[in-house]
């Protein structure tokens, strides 16, 4: 394939991520949207595998390398479950920091290409230490991220004394390195520096994610999705490959834009947030997720059956889903609820928050797989002055998103977190297995006033039982 041939299909595959974003951006045209990200991709690899840049002898090593990758993409795509699907992508992430890293030390270490002029050498290696710079702190940024979201590491935020003093010295140093990289007369010598600002760049990605508490990870999943486009762009700088570069800046701009509205949902500073703890320095530090609340009050529990007579008496019902509808896998069971509820004349609703569940877009997601109408799904701000006039909001595996202490007390973790304001409603019910508290691990005031009751048990199964009653 010639060179031009591969620029025109590079064109091609560009055109077709645009039209991919656009399509993301509505789950009506988000099958649509994956569908031209799918061909785009192929036009791409194709272009470069069968590109001048690619002798045949190479060959061997792309399709091995291709096998396994597809073969490893492929087993995760078939066994991850949904709940799973946040750490999954941010071990995704970690994967195109590790490929910025590696790039940059094999781009470093290539002495096949030639430099007309010290000035084009010079950008070179300027791409070659940002790049790895920013691979690195991708790296372990999502490696901490995929720990937090998996539970594996606490989600309480680790603030080191003098923490932002540490992040101010290890800048001031990448940048003292960066000047003994530029001026190193070997590759031996440059090595040294290369290697020291890639430890620094490393620690500092742990530092920055574990700094962060339980109800800012949002921001810092978006975020490290934009780290990733930043870190594939670099890559394709060192690389020279245009293509690369614009979906890099494209996969970049879009997770900053995403990580923009996330702290405008979660009513924080976006600086503070990535600075480490700012977000949360003004309450308690929060507890690891899952930990058990503080009783606060006398909670008034709901039978399945009662819950079921409530519904059939109300004439508008919003339903509020959040991460415990996905564990449980139960929007199915609450779709057949919601259409036997609507043939019955009652006005139903969802009420979904931008950050229900463990990633962007996680509810819609889900209700969309269980086929929910869309003009029924609504967003918080279209929702939360609708409360006051509804009789039963119903409350599905949801917790911190629906928590009146981001409203009412200004020494939470999640003050000032925009929240669904279901306690307003005639009557709120929360279906959850305990009295454990969310992801923020905050004790819920919702759960102790007196229009509410506690539907306890599985959602599925709580569900299953009030489907059943109902159609009695
Ligand atoms: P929460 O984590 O606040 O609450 C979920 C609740 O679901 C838990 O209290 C749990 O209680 C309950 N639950 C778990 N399993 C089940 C089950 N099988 N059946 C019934 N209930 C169940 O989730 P929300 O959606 O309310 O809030 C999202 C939180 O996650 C926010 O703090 C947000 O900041 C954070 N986050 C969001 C991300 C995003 O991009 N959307 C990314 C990372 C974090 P119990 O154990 O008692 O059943």
């Amino acid at each position: 394939m010639s060179a031009s041939l591969v620029t025109v299909a590079y064109i091609g595959a560009t055109i077709l991520f645009i039209l991919s974003l656009g399509g993301l951006s509505n789950p009506e045209t988000a099958r649509r949207g994956n569908l031209f990200g799918v061909i785009g991709m192929t036009i791409a690899v194709l272009a470069t595998v069968f590109g001048p840049r690619v002798t045949p002898s190479g060959y061997g090593w792309i399709i091995g390398a291709l096998a396994v990758g597809g073969a490893i993409g492929m087993f995760a795509a078939k066994t991850v479950k949904m709940t799973q699907m946040p750490e999954l992508v941010a071990a995704m992430h970690s994967l195109v920091g590790l490929a910025a890293c590696l790039v940059g030390f094999a781009s470093y270490v290539d002495t096949s290409t030639v430099f007309p002029t010290a000035a084009e050498k010079a950008i070179h290696e300027v791409e070659i230490y940002v790049g790895i710079l920013i691979g690195a702190i991708t790296f372990s940024g999502s490696i901490i991220a995929f720990g937090k979201l998996s539970g594996k590491i606490g989600g309480k935020p680790l603030l080191l004394p003098a923490r932002h003093w540490l992040n101010l010295a290890g800048l001031l140093l990448v940048i003292w390195f960066g000047r003994q990289f530029l001026h190193a007369e070997t590759i031996a010598a440059g090595m040294v520096p290369l290697l020291i600002m890639t430890v620094i760049a490393l620690l500092f990605g742990v530092h920055m994610v574990m700094a962060i508490g339980g109800a800012d990870m949002p921001v810092v999943v978006s975020m490290l999705n934009s780290y990733s486009g930043w870190a594939a762009a670099a890559t394709g700088f060192m690389l020279s490959n245009d293509l690369l570069i614009v979906v890099g800046a494209l996969v970049g701009s879009s997770g900053a834009i995403l990580s923009y509205i996330m702290c405008r949902a979660m009513n924080r500073n976006f600086i503070s947030v990535i600075a480490g703890g700012f977000g949360t320095g003004g309450g308690a530090p929060a507890a690891a997720a899952g930990d058990a609340a503080q009783p606060a009050g006398e909670v008034q529990p709901i039978s399945a059956v009662e819950t079921a007579e409530m519904l059939r008496e109300a004439k508008s019902v919003v339903i509020v889903p959040g991460y415990g509808m996905a564990v449980a896998q139960a929007q199915h069971t609450v779709f057949e609820i919601t259409k036997l509820l609507r043939d019955k004349g009652v006005n139903v609703r969802f009420g979904i928050h931008p950050v229900a569940g463990r990633m962007p877009g996680h509810m819609n997601v889900l209700l969309a797989e269980a086929k929910v109408p869309y003009d029924i799904v609504l967003e918080m701000d279209e929702i939360n002055e609708d409360f006051p006039d509804t009789d039963v909001s119903m409350v599905i595996g949801a917790n911190d998103i629906v928590n009146p202490a981001a409203q009412e007390d200004p020494a939470s973790p999640i003050a000032g977190m925009p929240v669904l304001e279901v306690w307003k409603a005639h009557h709120s019910i929360v279906m959850k297995r305990s009295m454990a508290s969310g992801y923020a691990g905050v004790d819920n005031p919702l759960f102790y006033k007196d229009n509410n009751r506690m539907l306890f048990g599985d959602a599925k199964k709580m569900l299953d039982e009030v489907l059943a009653a109902l159609r009695v």
